[in-house]
Parts: structure tokens; sequence; C-alpha cells
């Protein structure tokens, strides 16, 4: 490698380009064609960013303000150009993106990997290919680019076999922009052909809003035509846009492979001028729990391209929304820091939030809404927390796992579980914890079983900060089955039975509560067992342990709260604990009580060992006791 810039030098790939060039060489081969979708988003993207930047310096069009991509070709050369007059690139910079990768989701991307070629396949298509879908037709591709507003001879031109290493060379150039060249396997000669490219234009890049050029077909034909739409997308009128319109151009703004799942497009002409298009994709982000990923939804002025990623126009709860807004109420030369004071995109932002959610009750309402929420709900669950104004409507959408079903499906709305509830309950119950089955095997849950009482299971993180902002449904208040005394329907005829038995157990509880010492805050006779023998409940307003769990996981500092063991009364186990004389042996037997209790709901031992210790020294005792003779 040479430091001297103006000569040629090779260089190797980043691993992970060498990575996704063998994985789209070997996996895209019956996807080939995209390889022109792809060039053609990237110089449009290019030409966007011109015009973006020529709004205060319009020096950069170097006196040819006409933007254009060009696209040629050769059967005898066999080669296919791709030509934009759009921002370029300099050398530094052609080095950094045509030989790394440093989008958003690469590690994870990476990471999910499996080296089977057609599981890979579908993940690609996720992650997106960009410029590297040009090796799956060309065997080698020159690419030569200068950037705009730079001297004539500070052009650049790399190289590459796609083989793990490319060259770059300074040239001259006397027009800005880039031009790939593609020199095309053999076996891909079929698409140096004018008819052939014609249709993957209109088919993949019609809604591209540059013109596109190619050479007029025809023997005694000259210069060249327009082969595409030609105008932004949204601005035409929607009954003009067919279905695939929109597939196409959501797969330019989002650079997905695959169909968006539902999208939604709206002209406003009130007292601002906006139109929004907004899609749902179909399938999650690789970022997407990375709560600071860049948002999908890029600002237009007047159709000018201003800003990708602008934090104000959507919330972070539907930052897997893609799409555009285009505006006429804000300057063409609008800041991100003037977007954070302007009152045209705080309306435009809650109208487009107002969209947005309609859009997903739609969905709500079909088939697909399973996947949609298996994708998208937890984080649309952070709206419950960050959306205030919208709290009620997003509640509506929001889905869960229950006793009521027999598998983990994420299916229950709140409206159902109201519609199932028992005569004189007056709560949504729910239970968190760590995973499923935890959940689900709960000894909270034992009574409710028995009273037939429906119980949400919550197992997201985020589920604990949901509950603590969603206090209510409809009038309806949430209550955690974990937490304070139950007060369920049903059971007055009981209640007698139940205080009787606590005045029965009231010294054994006492015994108890002076075995455990600090361990708990107290010790009670509970209402919420019927098999297991003990459970523990924390009190109305003190922190799940799950929660404790999930924020100890994050490294927090958590307080240490203690909580209230209940125990089962009628257990076996318990009932035996009375007749235990022996004070040491009583002592064991409540320790294993407390410790199965936090073993139970998903909880850690402060001391396994110990607690193994005292099981075994019990069974064998009552192995002793069970020896004949
Ligand atoms: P993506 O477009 O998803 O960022 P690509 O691999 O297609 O990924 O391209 C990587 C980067 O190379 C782009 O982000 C852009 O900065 C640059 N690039 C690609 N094609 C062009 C072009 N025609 N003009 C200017 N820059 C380009």
């Amino acid at each position: 490698m040479t430091t001297d810039t103006a000569s040629k030098e090779t260089r190797g790939f980043q691993s992970e380009v060498n990575q996704l060039l063998d994985l789209v060489i070997n996996s895209l081969y019956s996807h080939r064609e995209i390889f022109l979708r792809e060039l053609v988003s990237n110089a449009s993207d290019a030409i966007d960013k011109l015009k973006f930047l020529a709004l205060t310096n319009e020096g950069l069009y170097e006196s040819d303000a006409e933007s254009i991509v060009d696209i040629e070709f050769d059967t005898a050369a066999k080669t296919i150009t791709v030509r934009d007059n759009g921002i370029g690139m300099t050398r530094e910079e052609v080095v950094d993106h045509l030989g790394t990768i440093a989008r958003s989701g690469t590690k994870e991307f990476f990471g999910k990997l499996s080296g089977d070629a057609k599981q890979d396949s579908q993940l690609i298509g996720q992650f997106g290919v960009g410029f590297y879908a040009a090796f799956i037709v060309a065997d080698r591709v020159t690419v030569n680019s200068r950037r705009a507003g730079t001297a004539p001879d500070a052009g650049v031109r790399w190289e590459s076999d796609g083989k793990g290493e490319f060259t770059v060379e300074t040239i001259a150039r006397p027009s800005r922009g880039t031009e790939v060249i593609l020199h095309l396997k053999d076996d891909a000669l079929e698409f140096a052909n004018g008819w052939r490219l014609r249709d993957l234009v209109k088919r993949y890049s019609d809604h591209i809003s540059t013109p596109i050029r190619m050479k007029k077909e025809g023997k005694d034909e000259t210069g060249t035509e327009t082969v595409n739409h030609a105008t932004a997308l949204w601005t035409r009128a929607k009954q003009e846009i067919s279905d695939d319109d929109y597939k196409a151009f959501y797969k330019h703004v989002s650079h997905d492979f695959e169909d968006p799942m539902a999208w939604v497009h709206t002209k406003s002409e009130g007292k601002l001028e906006y139109t929004t298009l907004f899609y749902i994709p179909g399938r999650a982000p690789f970022d997407l729990f990375d709560r600071d990923s860049a948002r999908g939804v890029k600002l237009y002025v007047q159709r000018v391209f201003i800003m990708e990623d602008a934090e104000q126009l959507l919330p972070r709860y539907l930052r897997f929304i893609r799409g555009i807004v285009d505006t006429r109420d804000l300057p063409l030369n609008v800041s991100r820091e003037l977007l954070q004071r302007n009152k045209a995109i705080d309306t435009i932002r809650g109208a487009s939030i107002k969209k947005i959610l309609g859009m997903i009750e739609d969905l709500a309402g079909g088939e697909n809404y399973g996947s949609f929420w298996q994708a998208f709900g937890r984080v649309l669950k952070e709206g419950v927390i960050e959306d205030g104004a919208n709290r009620d409507r997003i509640a509506k959408l929001l889905r869960f796992a229950s006793t009521k079903l027999d598998q983990a499906e994420h299916t229950v709305s709140l409206e159902d579980y109201k519609s199932r509830m028992v005569d004189g309950q007056t709560a949504i119950y729910f239970l968190t914890a760590e995973n499923h089955l935890t959940a689900k095997n709960s000894p909270h849950l034992e009574i409710f079983r028995e009273k037939g009482l429906e119980v949400l299971l919550l197992t997201d993180p985020v589920d604990e900060w949901l509950v603590s902002h969603l206090t209510e449904f409809d009038g309806t208040p949430l209550k955690s089955v974990l937490h304070g005394q139950l007060e369920l329907p049903g059971a007055s005829t009981e209640e007698g039975k139940d205080e009787q038995a606590e005045d029965e157990h009231a010294a054994l509880v006492g015994r108890i509560k002076t075995a455990l010492g600090e361990k708990v805050k107290d010790v009670r006779s509970s209402r919420r067992l019927t098999h297991s023998p003990a459970c523990l409940v924390s009190e109305d307003f003190d922190m799940s342990a799950n929660l404790a769990r999930i924020l100890k996981a994050s490294g927090q500092e958590v307080p240490a709260t203690t909580r209230i063991l209940e125990v089962n009364a009628g257990h076996p186990l318990v009932t035996h604990l009375a007749d235990e004389a022996d004070e040491d042996r009583f002592k064991a037997w409540t320790s294993i009580l407390f410790e199965q209790a936090v073993l139970a709901e998903g909880g850690r031992l402060e001391d396994p060992a110990g607690f193994v210790h005292r099981v075994n020294e019990l069974v064998l005792d009552l192995a002793k006791a069970a020896r004949p003779g």
C-alpha cells in the first residue's frame, strides 16, 4: 500500500464486505435484476443530496443544474453503465463507502448469518445490498466519480473484481457525479439489452423523480429519451398509483427487498400543505430495539430532499415506520435545530401519528396483525409510555399472552379481556415475569385458575414500564397479581373460613416470621395459593421482583426491598411445619419454603449452595426415617 494518494493503490475490503459479497453472489442469483434498481437508487440519492447542498451553495452545480441519470449498454464491450450527475465522491469517500459497511444493524446482521445459503438469502434481503449488488452480474466493476465542487483533476477511479481487494487512483474527470461501469459476467449478457433495461426501469425505478435517460432504440433514431415517469411518486394522484408503484417506492426509501405490510398516503391542503406517505415494513429491521437507531422517514420541502432521520417528524415508538413527508410550509434551508421549535412540524407530526395509528388499527382488524405484532409490538408498547395524548388509542392495539390461551401467543386485546370479565370482577389482572413458562406456572395464579379469572402474562422487559403507565383501560384498573392483598370476586363465602384459618395459623405464621427475620417484610396466610406451599408478594407500591431483576441486569443500582411471604395454611408442608419442635429443623424448613417461593417466580437465590445443602439434609433425614428397621 502506498501513501501517495495521487497514484494507484490497492486496498482490502473490510471483512464484512467480503462476507456480504459472498452472500450476494451466492444467494441472489435468482433475483439478479435487482442490481439495476440498487444502482439507480444510489444515483437518485446522490442527486437528492446535491440538490440539497446546492440550496446554500449554487456553485456545486458547476453550471449544469439539470439532474440526470443515464443508463447505457455496449454489447460488444459487454458493459452496462449507470451514470448520475449527483454529489459524487472524493477519493476518501470512495474508499470509505465502497470498501466498508457503516450501516446500523451491521453487527446484528452478521451475527445472525447461519452459513446456510437459503436461510441467509432471506436475511440479506432484509439487510439490503446496495452498491454491492453490482457484483451479481459483473465480474469487474469500475466506478469513476468526482465530488461536486472539486477541481476537474480531483476525480477518482475505483475498480474491483469483488474478490477481497479494490484499487483506487486519482483521475481527471470533467463532469461531477458518479458512473458505475459493470463488466458483465458471460451469463449476464442478457441485461445488455435496451428492452430488458427499459422494462426493469419501468418495473423497479419508475417512481424515481429524476429523469432516467437511455438512447433511443430503432435504426434511424438518435438522441436519448426519458424512460421513467420522472415525477415524485407521492405527488401523483392516488388513483394513478398502482400497488406495485407503491411497493417499488418503498424498496427505494427503505432499502428493503421485501414488500411492505401496509401504507398510507395522505395529502393535506388545509391551512398547511403537506403530503405524507408512510409504510409499515414487512419485517422488523435489525436495529429495531436500539432506541437510537435511525428513523426512516425522509423530509422533503417542495419536493427537495432535506434530511433523513428527522427526529421531529415522528416519535421514537414509531421508529419502524418508513416513508416521506413533503411540505410547502417549511423554508428550504430548514435545519434540525429549527425543526425543534416549529409549529408546522408539530402539526404535521400530530396528524402523522394519527394517520399511522389509523393504519395500524386497520391492520388490527385483519389477518396480518399477528405478524405486525410480532415484529413491532414491543416497540409500539413504548407509545403507551411516551405518548400520553394517544395512550388510549395505542392501548387498544396492544396484544398479550394470557392464561386463557394454551400457547404463548400474544393475541389477547384489553377489549377481549374486558368482554370476558366475570361477574363482580373489578380489575384487569396481569402477572409480569421473565418468560412465559415462569409466568404460566407461577403459584400466584392458583386462585385465579380456581375462580376462572383470566390473567394477562407479561414477559417483555418493557411491560414493567407499560403497566406503570397504563394504570387503567376504559375505566377498569389494571392490577398485578404479584402485589398487595387480593379482593377477588366470589370470595365472600370463603372469607369467614379464611379468617378462622388465619387465626389458627397466627402462631405458626409468627414463628415463621421470627425464623426468617430480615429476609421478609412480613409473613401472612395466603388467599392466593391452592396448590403451592408459599409465594412472595410485593406491597402495592413496591417494585416487582421482575423489574428489580431487569434493572440489575442493565447495571442499575436497585434499592433492596424485602417482600411478604404468603404461606398456604392448608398445604401439608406447612401443616407439617406446625408440628416441628426442633428449632434448627424448623429454621431449615422455613428457609426452604422461602427459597422455593423465590425460585418459583424465576428469582435468584442469594445462597444457592446453602439451599441445596438444606434440601439434601432433609431428604436424607426422610430417607433414614423411611428405611425399614
Ligand atoms: P446505501 O446506499 O444503503 O448506503 P450502498 O452500499 O449502496 O449503501 O452505498 C454505500 C454508500 O456509497 C452510499 O451511502 C453513498 O454514500 C455512496 N454511494 C453509492 N453510490 C453512489 C453514487 N452513485 N453517488 C454518490 N455516492 C454513492
